[in-house]
């Protein structure tokens, strides 16, 4: 018996103290995905990327708005959702402690408004993306006319994009059938 009573004292602690005290995270732990919902401009990277699902958009034509929403309780923290975001909206965070007695507090949501199309109307995209992709444009180096067009199409639904698009290329063909026979 003293034998064994010596073990003991010699091995010391085999066990942690949580919950009674704090317990020592792991370097790299991988806990709760914390979202910002003024950050995002609600692309869906994440919801793509998100292996359980556990971000999802659900889309409200008649209220013109899209809900992102995250249920903790299918969230496997893979930190895909946070590699893939283009604004860092989303992040791991280090906290673990998620259990809650209702299923429902699993959940958070955000809504964003939808952008109408500039020619029929439509709703087509989030708004705050659309700003997001305008805002890129303003600062790429591209050719005058290039940018002014690809901004142009950006306020358009993908129905009317590809109207213009048809259009634009059917008028670039007879340009140059003309400066052909021209020649
Ligand atoms: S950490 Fe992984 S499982 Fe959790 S929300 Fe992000 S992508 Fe989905
Ligand atoms: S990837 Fe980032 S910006 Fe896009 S919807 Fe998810 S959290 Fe928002």
């Amino acid at each position: 018996m003293w034998k064994t009573i010596r073990q003991i004292l010699k091995t010391g602690d085999a066990t942690v103290q949580y919950p009674n005290a704090p317990l020592k995270r792991p370097e790299y732990a991988r806990g709760k995905p914390e979202h910002d919902s003024v950050a995002c401009i609600a692309c869906a990277a994440c919801a793509v990327a998100c292996p359980p699902n556990a971000i999802q958009f659900v889309v409200d034509q008649k209220a013109g708005t899209t809900t992102w929403s995250i249920n903790y309780g299918r969230c496997v923290f893979c930190g895909r959702c946070e590699e893939v975001c283009p604004t860092r909206a989303i992040e791991l965070t280090e906290e673990f402690e998620l259990a809650v007695f209702d299923k429902g507090d699993l959940e958070e949501t955000s809504t964003y408004r939808l952008q109408r199309c500039s020619e029929c109307g439509a709703y087509y995209a989030p708004a705050k993306e659309v700003a997001y992709a305008a805002r890129i444009l303003e600062q790429s180096a591209g050719d005058d006319d290039e940018v002014r067009v690809a901004r142009e199409m950006l306020g358009k639904c993908p129905k009317c994009k590809q109207r213009a698009d048809a259009y634009r290329a059917k008028r670039h063909s007879e340009t140059q059938k003309r400066e052909a026979g021209e020649k």
